[in-house]
């Protein structure tokens, strides 16, 4: 893993003179001084304030934040991660395009991938992100994009990014990857090839839990288009989420630094009870014996923010533990200040029954934890007394 400092991360450029927060600017339309401008804007020939559809100060501001953190040419914000999603993909394929969607991605995704996408007549081919000649195989088609995830929602496994986007580039597909679980600094996707990187900005950039938002980064041809499906389709971020994503970013290193360092002691001191009592194994991308060690040291500054364990008992005994937590909330989502748990049997793998959970490495004592700001040693403590349920 790379040294780079967590405290590295761009802040707000701010004037020290004048207002400290730039204004909250809610108007859905915008006076221009002359017919001409008029003109101008709703042709697209002009930049600025027009119609907030179109785009609005707030949202261009976090844009703007999300670019540079990623160093890409630009970002495309969205009223929530799946909005985002549906936009990157559906910008790119249509009825008749193959489309290839790993198995290890967030169940909102796969729902599109199942569900809506071949409504409108996008052909969809899963593949599995753990075994690349799935990929190689799907790859002997042409098809339009690949869209994968890493860290991989709950098992934490990691997927070589190199090794996807290399593949995709060769025949010109488009590589998408969901981002979520690891944002810059910890994972640089654009920078090992990756050609969209989306995030649900609900979790570590607004990192309160009181924000839905996404975003799309990448090259500037290819968000231009993205930029023009949303202005037809309509899903924008409004300005409010958008000024509070922009309050959340001056503390997203501090944050995230925070959280990972918490992560990683809890995984430490989880790691010491297994075989000594009912935890069966941790998962955390930071521990040494990770089976993906390898390609984390190459693509990712640090393990992240998510532990998941496992508890011997199954699927009653997680139920137990889970609801003697008293720190940690039993809650969906992950990347805000306080520490959520859920059970991926009852939440995002609940449609899978429990021996295709098992095939793809989720057990029914599997118990995912993402890590809030309460400190490492309350949380431990938090699991130990549920433990003792
Ligand atoms: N991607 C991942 C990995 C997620 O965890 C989520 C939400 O939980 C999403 C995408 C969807 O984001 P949103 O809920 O902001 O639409």
């Amino acid at each position: 893993m790379s040294s780079e400092p967590l405290y590295g991360t761009p802040r707000v450029h701010r004037d020290p003179i004048g207002p400290l927060v730039a204004p909250l600017v809610r108007a859905t339309t915008s006076g221009q001084p002359d017919t001409e401008a008029l003109r101008a804007c709703g042709a697209g020939e002009r930049s600025g304030d027009f119609y907030q559809r179109v785009g609005h100060a707030n949202g261009r501001q976090f844009e703007s934040l999300v670019a540079e953190l990623e160093g890409a040419d630009g970002a495309v914000a969205f009223a929530s991660g799946m909005a985002a999603m549906t936009a990157a993909i559906l910008t790119f394929a249509g009825a008749g395009n193959r489309v290839l969607i790993a198995e290890e991605i967030y169940g909102g995704t796969s729902g599109l991938a199942n569900v809506d996408l071949p409504r409108f007549g996008v052909h969809v081919e899963r593949f599995s992100s753990l075994d690349l000649s799935t990929l190689d195989r799907a790859l002997q088609r042409p098809a339009r994009l690949v869209v994968f995830e890493t860290p991989i929602n709950p098992t934490l496994r990691v997927i070589d990014l190199r090794a996807v986007t290399d593949r995709c580039r060769e025949l010109g597909v488009l590589s998408i990857l969901d981002g979520t679980f690891a944002p810059p600094p910890i994972q640089r996707a654009l920078q090992h090839g990756v050609d969209l990187v989306v995030h649900s900005a609900t979790k570590f950039f607004g990192g309160h839990s009181d924000v839905l938002a996404g975003v799309v980064a990448g090259r500037h041809a290819l968000l231009t288009s993205i930029d023009g499906f949303r202005r037809r389709t309509g899903a924008i971020l409004a300005p409010d989420p958008a000024w509070l994503l922009c309050r959340s970013w001056p503390t997203l290193p501090l944050r995230l630094q925070a959280q990972q360092a918490a992560a990683m002691e809890l995984a430490l001191r989880l790691r010491e009870l297994v075989g000594r009592g009912p935890i069966v194994g941790v998962s955390y991308p930071g521990l040494p014996e990770h089976p993906d060690r390898a390609v984390i040291e190459r693509q990712m500054s640090g393990g992240g923010c998510v532990v998941s364990f496992e508890v011997a008992g199954g699927l009653p005994r997680a139920r137990a533990v889970l609801d003697g937590f008293h720190v940690i909330a039993r809650a969906a989502s992950l990347g805000g200040v306080e520490s959520l748990a859920t059970l991926p049997a009852f939440t995002t793998h609940a449609a899978l029954d429990a021996a295709a959970r098992a095939r793809a490495g989720i057990p029914d004592g599997l118990i995912r934890v993402a890590v809030g700001l309460e400190g490492a040693a309350i949380l431990f403590e938090d699991v130990v007394q549920a433990l003792a349920h």
